[in-house]
């Protein structure tokens, strides 16, 4: 089978796992792919995704956000400094992301309590900026959603979404796109989520360098494998998958 060019919508050039082949990587990418979106989950990597964007411009696109590892870490004063840093830079960037909810890492309820009350600033900001935002919600799916729900004006993106089918309806039924990454290769529940998902709301993406298909470092083109994956599926061709999956982030962010 012919080489088919992909995307990734979700991925982190900038983590040390690329130090040594970040630009081999880029040059090789721009070969397989139409483009990437680099996705800023901390303040480093959100300044640093818009430099990539402005070294390979039309190719590299630029997230600002915070996980909310992260984000629960800043005081207030830095946390808000953070959120005008992207209002400034709004300009630069294609999205907020990625931002939200991680109870897997989190354990403790005020510490969860305050990453709701900053996943609604980030909300508010994207609602500001107009710009679609990008979600993470490990083991907080429920309430990422209903927060989502009542408080998101913009497009939402579910990045990896790993929740149930109960709350990935729910999602549907509000239009939000699930970003399905090469996770589906190897995870039955994330099978069972792109079966009940239409291919009009999927989003491609890999996460890289996390996530590789055999545990090894993952690599942006690996979005054609979760591609082939989907079209067994959906029992349509991978050429379809990747035509209506590219079409659908092109929509979602403008491109
Ligand atoms: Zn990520």
């Amino acid at each position: 089978m012919k080489d088919i060019k992909t995307m990734d919508t979700h991925c982190h050039l900038q983590h040390n796992w690329f130090d040594e082949d970040r630009d081999a990587v880029i040059a090789l990418a721009k070969k397989k792919m139409y483009f990437i979106i680099e996705s800023g989950a901390n303040a480093v990597w959100s300044r640093g995704a818009i430099s990539l964007s402005e070294e390979h411009k039309g190719f590299i696109y630029a997230t600002a956000g915070l996980h909310p590892i992260d984000a629960q870490k800043l005081s207030k004063v830095d946390f808000e400094a953070e959120l005008d840093w992207i209002r400034q830079n709004k300009d630069k960037i294609i999205g907020v992301g990625e931002v939200g909810l991680d109870y897997h890492w989190e354990k403790d309820e005020t510490m969860q309590a305050l990453q709701r009350e900053r996943f609604s600033q980030f909300i508010a900001l994207a609602n500001e900026i107009n710009k679609p935002i990008v979600i993470h919600s490990w083991e907080g799916e429920a309430d990422a959603v209903d927060i989502l729900s009542r408080e998101a004006k913009v497009t939402v993106v579910m990045h990896c979404f790993s929740g149930s089918v109960d709350v990935l309806l729910k999602a549907l039924e509000l239009g939000y796109y699930i970003s399905f990454s090469t996770q589906i290769l190897a995870s039955k529940n994330h099978r069972r989520l792109a079966k009940n998902t239409p291919l009009e709301m999927m989003l491609l993406e890999t996460d890289a360098p996390y996530l590789g298909p055999n545990r090894e470092k993952n690599m942006p083109w690996n979005t054609l494998l979760a591609a082939k994956k989907i079209a067994v599926i959906k029992d349509v061709t991978v050429e379809e998958v990747v035509k209506v999956t590219l079409s659908n982030a092109k929509k979602v962010f403008w491109i």
